[in-house]
């Protein structure tokens, strides 16, 4: 997501109450942030949360923790929340590279990764999220039986996804090419941004659910 940098955007999201400060502080202690001490779940690269803020309505017992690296993105999410109740529901500004200095040995029980920014050449394919590089370190923090799910409607990007599963250390438990024409993975589905904008143009949406080995 490019977003024009909004002046001041760095210092509002140093100084807000839905924004964890200093995350790295917080490893292994993630559920004592919530009212609740409910499973952690995870949104890598949430742009402006409108899928996260939307999971967090649909499911009170679980937490959810919202990433996302530009704070000119995350401003969006955190006005959104001054409109919104959500108490299990915070946010960190930061690459995720950094996640497994940030949360503990299966301190996650499921991770999101929506609409990845696809990194088309060869030589930035570490830096997409679905490779084994990054699945390595979902792989550290998630529980024992832990799910990542991803969404997306970059072929050329689920494709790659799907060769990086067992390299990353996961298994394949569902996927299609078409979720919006999928009754079994649709049921519960909650539309992302990019997913509104992308199916809207007929754009099929492809999406998996691995598990941890
Ligand atoms: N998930 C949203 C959706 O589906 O509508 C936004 C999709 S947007 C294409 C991808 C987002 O991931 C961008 O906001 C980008 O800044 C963020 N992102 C990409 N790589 C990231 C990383 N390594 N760590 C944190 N956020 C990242």
């Amino acid at each position: 997501m490019r977003l024009r940098h909004i002046k001041g955007a760095e210092e509002t999201i140093a100084a807000n109450r839905f924004v964890v400060q200093n995350p790295e502080e917080s490893k292994g202690k993630w559920r004592a942030l919530f009212p609740q001490n409910n499973p952690i779940h995870i949104e890598v690269g949430m742009g402006k949360g409108r899928f996260i803020m939307d999971m967090a309505e649909a499911h009170p017992d679980i937490n959810y923790i919202g990433i996302e690296m530009y704070s000119s993105v995350l401003l969006r999410a955190t006005q959104k929340m001054e409109e919104r109740t959500l108490d299990n529901l915070k946010f960190i500004l930061m690459d995720a590279v950094k996640i497994d200095e940030c949360f503990a040995e299966g301190e996650v029980d499921r991770i999101y990764l929506n609409f990845s920014d696809p990194w088309p050449k060869d030589r930035h394919a570490k830096r997409r999220l679905p490779s084994r590089r990054f699945l390595e370190k979902f792989h550290k923090i998630l529980v024992p039986d832990g799910e990542i799910e991803f969404k997306t409607d970059n072929r050329a990007l689920f494709d790659f996804a799907l060769e990086e599963v067992e390299a990353g250390g996961f298994s394949l438990v569902k996927h299609t090419f078409d979720l919006h024409n999928d009754s079994e993975m649709m049921e519960g589905n909650i539309m992302t941004e990019y997913e509104e904008r992308f199916s809207s143009i007929g754009n099929p949406i492809c999406k998996y659910i691995i598990r941890r080995l």
